[in-house]
């Protein structure tokens, strides 16, 4: 039978987000500063061998779901052989990837044919001047084709939209109708005062929700699926669903499955904490499984109750920008 992972709260832990890099194709206002960033050097990322080794540990331990994200996880070399090896781990069930969309289309046929399950795209407008503003790139059609061949291909498929007063306010409904004809959810994530996210202004999930409902009538409130963050509705004509995952408005860190990965390869809890496990060190310096297990289960007893975004509590907050972590 396979082992259950569960923290100090008894929150069961089956998820785990793999930051790949912290670099980016993209310059994101919310997320990124335009000037050139400092990355992290080459020789401290987590190899390919170690991020799969790892995940072997973790799937023994009871983690099921992988996802690769980053910044853009596209961008790290040959990616698609990580997924293979993942794919390949005994006891992980699902490969997804958050990613930009940029280079998706060309690289498609590869992630799929390795394993890639699901994939979660970034879109937060549908207007190319809009789109180049909030990314400082031009190639929203790049991703729009992304959208299409992901779909195409099968996998499931999600939007990820981040509303914020300055960037995308007027833009939101249209990301949202996408769900009305295409095979894909829309999620609306609030903004985390995480990095540049503190320099905008998030729009709550229940002021989307109304714009919605006064233009597309009242939605069906959906069970909660019990996986991840996101509430999600049903709208009458739309295919796909409407999420919501609102970190400021509902605080939903009870329901917490999930722990990561990051490029350097710091197992991390929480988001929003800055603690968490040396894994690199542990692995570089030969330390047995059974160590590395105990390790792990150790810190998941000291996994926070709940983040604090927008309590004040910002003395003991993770500095790094959300490129770093991985969001
Ligand atoms: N580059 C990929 C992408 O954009 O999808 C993966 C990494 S990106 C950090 C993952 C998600 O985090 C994106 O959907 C992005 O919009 C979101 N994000 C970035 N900064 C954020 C912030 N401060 N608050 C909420 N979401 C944020
Ligand atoms: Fe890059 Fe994603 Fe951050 Fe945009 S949100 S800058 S695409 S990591």
């Amino acid at each position: 039978m396979k082992d259950v992972l569960a923290d100090g709260l008894g929150r069961k832990i089956e998820y785990m987000r793999i930051s790949v890099t912290d670099k980016c194709n993209l310059r994101c206002r919310y997320c990124m500063p335009e000037e050139r960033v400092k990355s992290v050097a080459h020789e401290d990322l987590l190899t390919y061998e170690e991020i799969a080794f790892v995940t072997g540990i973790l799937a023994e331990m009871g983690v099921c779901k992988v996802r690769l994200t980053g910044g853009e996880p596209l961008v790290r070399k040959d990616i698609a052989e990580l997924v293979d090896k993942l794919h390949s781990t005994k006891g992980i069930e699902t490969i997804a990837m958050t990613s930009n969309g940029v280079l998706l289309k060309s690289m498609l046929p590869e992630l799929v044919s390795s394993g890639l399950n699901e994939v979660n795209i970034s879109l937060d407008t549908l207007n190319a001047d809009h789109f180049e503003r909030i990314t400082r790139t031009a190639c929203l059609n790049d991703v729009l084709d992304g959208i299409d061949s992901a779909i195409t291909y099968g996998l499931k498929v999600k939007l990820n939209c981040v509303p914020c007063r300055e960037l995308n306010n007027e833009d939101v409904l249209e990301v949202a109708e996408m769900a009305q004809d295409k095979k894909l959810d829309v999620r609306f994530i609030e903004l985390m005062p995480i990095g540049q996210g503190k320099l905008y202004t998030g729009i709550s999930s229940d002021l989307i929700l109304e714009r919605l409902t006064l233009k597309h009538g009242t939605p069906k409130e959906l069970p909660y699926d019990g996986h991840g963050p996101a509430r999600y509705y049903s709208f009458d004509g739309f295919n796909g669903r409407i999420g919501f995952i609102s970190p400021i408005s509902h605080m939903f860190c009870s329901s917490c499955n999930r722990i990561r990965l990051m490029p350097e390869g710091m197992l991390k809890p929480c988001l929003y904490y800055p603690d968490g496990l040396d894994i690199r060190g542990m692995l570089r310096r030969g330390e047995k499984k059974e160590i590395i297990k105990t390790a792990v289960t150790e810190m998941l007893q000291r996994k926070h109750k709940k983040h604090g975004f927008g309590n004040g509590d910002t003395g003991n907050a993770e500095e790094k920008r959300m490129n770093q972590i991985g969001g």
